[in-house]
């Protein structure tokens, strides 16, 4: 659109860092993504949905029980090229090394996706310890930040930082205390932080899920029992980790967000 004469533009418009019309070609084509958490779960949806949209990925893994081999050969399957990097994202050198390896290979970083947590149930609030507190932020709260930091310097004007945040961040929840006070923080962080890297063209917005059917959870049914867990959603139900995906390519992909930073995104179910 041009201004209509004597209607100029007081600022003119920002260049548009993709070209963010293309709707039908792949979203992520050519970007290569860091995903922490990447092996299982949400991480490994995201992983996948990434390499299909044409992205590179990067899996930050912390343990060998949870496959990242199968999460490789699956983006190796969508024709992408995929890199493990175990790491502790609750240290700082283990974070720096990961953006090291995923810069070696890839050159730069167009999306980061801070995405693995820890997680306790207790619904004793006095039985929280505090190496269990200790844990929950060293994870949840300094393995972001770490990440973010170390990532920026090697991302452009034009890329994305996604949070995995929580409808516990936004509500609570009285059996995740501790677990609750950092998404909450997750939260914030991801409106400050969007704040101070608009001048450099990236953006970063949160995704809050509610209940997702993943190794997060442990079951809680007995055996003939039917499982409670989602129940309370309006949808009575949990998602699978594949309805919680397209949301993080949303956000990922300039050609479907590149107006939007900031933002936390529920996907919850109704709730
Ligand atoms: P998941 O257990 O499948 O994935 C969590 C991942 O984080 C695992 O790969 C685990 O190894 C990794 N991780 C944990 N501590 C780590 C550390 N110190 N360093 C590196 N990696 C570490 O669970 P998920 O449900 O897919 O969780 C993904 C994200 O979704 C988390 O941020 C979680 O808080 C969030 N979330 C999940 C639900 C849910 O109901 N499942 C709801 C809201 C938010």
């Amino acid at each position: 659109h041009q201004p209509k004469p004597g209607h100029e533009w007081a600022i003119e418009p920002a260049p548009l860092y993709d070209a963010p019309f293309y709707i039908g070609s792949k979203k992520l084509d050519g970007k290569t993504a860091l995903i922490t958490g990447g092996d299982s779960g949400i991480g490994r949806s995201v992983a996948l949905f990434f390499a299909r949209e044409g992205a590179d990925i990067a899996i930050v893994y912390l343990s060998e029980d949870k496959d990242a081999e199968a999460t490789k050969a699956a983006v190796e399957m969508e024709g992408r090229r995929c890199i493990l990097i175990k790491a502790d994202v609750s240290e700082r050198e283990h974070c720096r090394n990961a953006v090291a390896v995923a810069v070696e290979k890839f050159g730069r970083i167009d999306v980061l996706v801070n995405n693995a947590a820890f997680q306790i149930h207790s619904t004793d609030f006095a039985e929280l310890t505090e190496e269990h507190f200790d844990t929950t932020l060293k994870t949840n709260l300094y393995g972001y930040f770490h990440m973010a930091q170390e990532a920026v310097p090697h991302m452009r004007p034009g890329s994305a930082i996604i949070n995995t945040g929580s409808v516990t961040g936004i509500d609570g929840s009285k059996a995740l205390v501790d677990y609750s006070m950092t998404k909450g923080g997750i939260h914030a962080f991801t409106r400050a932080l969007s704040g101070n890297l608009i001048e450099k063209g990236i953006r970063v917005n949160a995704v809050a899920p509610g209940p997702v059917w993943t190794p997060l959870n442990p079951s809680d049914k007995e055996a003939g029992e039917v499982s409670k867990f989602g129940a309370d959603t309006p949808m009575k139900r949990p998602a699978q980790p594949e309805e919680l995906a397209p949301a993080y390519v949303f956000l990922a992909s300039p050609q479907c967000s590149s107006y939007i930073t900031g933002e936390i995104l529920p996907v919850v179910g109704g709730y």
